[in-house]
């Protein structure tokens, strides 16, 4: 069976779950997986690697602050001892400073959010949104080594592997640049790219004080991240990490549910490919409904109270 590296990305230890499902796109593929991760408490995630599906863990040992440009070339190292066919990582924000250094490495193209495998094996063939969601494209990959980046709730973890090998490989030290501090902006909130409910207001939530509401229909979720319009951010009613669309970032959760939000094609750039979207407006006219699933015409602040207080009681009952 073919090799797959995975770019395995982890916080203190904790697996970051666009990684594990990074991890099953590539068993989808049809590859045994080998999970390189790298930081502080890499190898406390090794465990959850192998749940979704990982065969081997490399963890890059000593390397100091994370360099983008240096665990690249510890990447494209490990695809080329491994003789592997394929480099996968997340559509994150590191993920996507990653890959394209990993590729330029190899010196095959890089094919970026990818959201399925319509075949692999000889050559791969892949499926990517294209024209802002409008149009799914499939793409055929000969390179020696094919690149790509798994868009975020495109894919589910793998198969867990029970006891995966876990080794330690030398991190190459002092790259160019270094990634000295992170300042977390919504620190201990899910983000949106990852949550597996969007709950985004807009203009008609009318100002920054009823975006309350928005966040109790997200916490009786409970899995659920806060998003927003770009009206709403450019007002400075939220902050520019909740956009969504065009010029913010792309979503794909099982539930997506848009509040006070007019549809406009930028917005719908960011969020189309989620499995399942609900408009509340009181337009009846409003373009979102013609995307959403389901619509509810009425004033979003009588409307998400009552939508809160529904999904609690039927959280109650399970
Ligand atoms: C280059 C470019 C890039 C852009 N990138 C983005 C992007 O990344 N993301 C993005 O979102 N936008 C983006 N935009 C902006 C986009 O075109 C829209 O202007 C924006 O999405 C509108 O935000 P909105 O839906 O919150 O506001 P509006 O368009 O003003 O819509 C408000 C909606 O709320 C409804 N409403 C009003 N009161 C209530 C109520 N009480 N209850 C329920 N509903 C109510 C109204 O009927 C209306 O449909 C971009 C624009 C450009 C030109």
């Amino acid at each position: 069976m073919a090799t797959i590296v995975v770019f395995a990305e982890q916080t203190n230890g904790q697996a970051r779950r666009a990684s594990l499902e990074c991890i099953g796109a590539a068993r989808s593929a049809g590859g045994t997986v080998v999970a390189v991760t790298c930081g502080e408490g890499a190898s406390g995630a090794a465990a959850a690697f192998g749940k979704a599906g990982a065969a081997e863990v490399i963890c890059l040992a000593g390397s100091g602050p994370f360099s983008p440009d240096a665990t690249a070339a510890d990447l494209a190292a490990v695809v080329r001892d491994s003789g592997a066919t394929a480099f996968l990582a997340p559509a994150t924000v590191t993920g996507k400073d990653i890959a394209p250094r990993v590729a330029a490495h190899l010196d095959v193209t890089l094919f970026s959010d990818v959201t399925g495998f319509a075949s692999s094996g000889a050559s791969f063939q892949v499926l990517r949104p294209w024209l802002a969601g409008k149009a799914l494209a499939t793409l055929t990959s000969t390179a020696p080594v094919f690149c790509a980046t798994t868009r975020p709730n495109a894919f589910a973890p793998g198969a867990p592997v029970d006891a995966p090998k876990v080794s330690q490989r030398p991190a190459t030290a002092g790259g160019k640049a270094t990634v000295t501090a992170v300042e977390a902006k919504t620190a201990g909130k899910l983000d949106v790219k990852e949550a597996g409910v969007v709950v985004s207001g807009g203009r008609g939530m009318k100002g920054p004080e009823n975006f309350g509401l928005i966040e109790q229909l997200a916490a009786a979720f409970g899995n659920a991240a806060t998003g927003a319009s770009r009206a709403v951010v450019d007002a400075g009613w939220r902050p520019h990490a909740e956009q969504v669309g065009q010029t913010g970032k792309t979503v794909a959760p099982q539930l997506y549910i848009a509040v006070g939000i007019s549809g406009a094609i930028q917005h719908l750039a960011g969020m189309r490919t989620s499995k399942v979207i609900v408009a509340i407006n009181k337009d009846k006219d409003a373009p979102i409904f013609k995307l959403a699933d389901y619509g509810i015409v009425g004033d979003a602040l009588e409307v998400l109270p009552a939508l809160t207080a529904a999904v609690k009681a039927a959280k109650a009952q399970h």
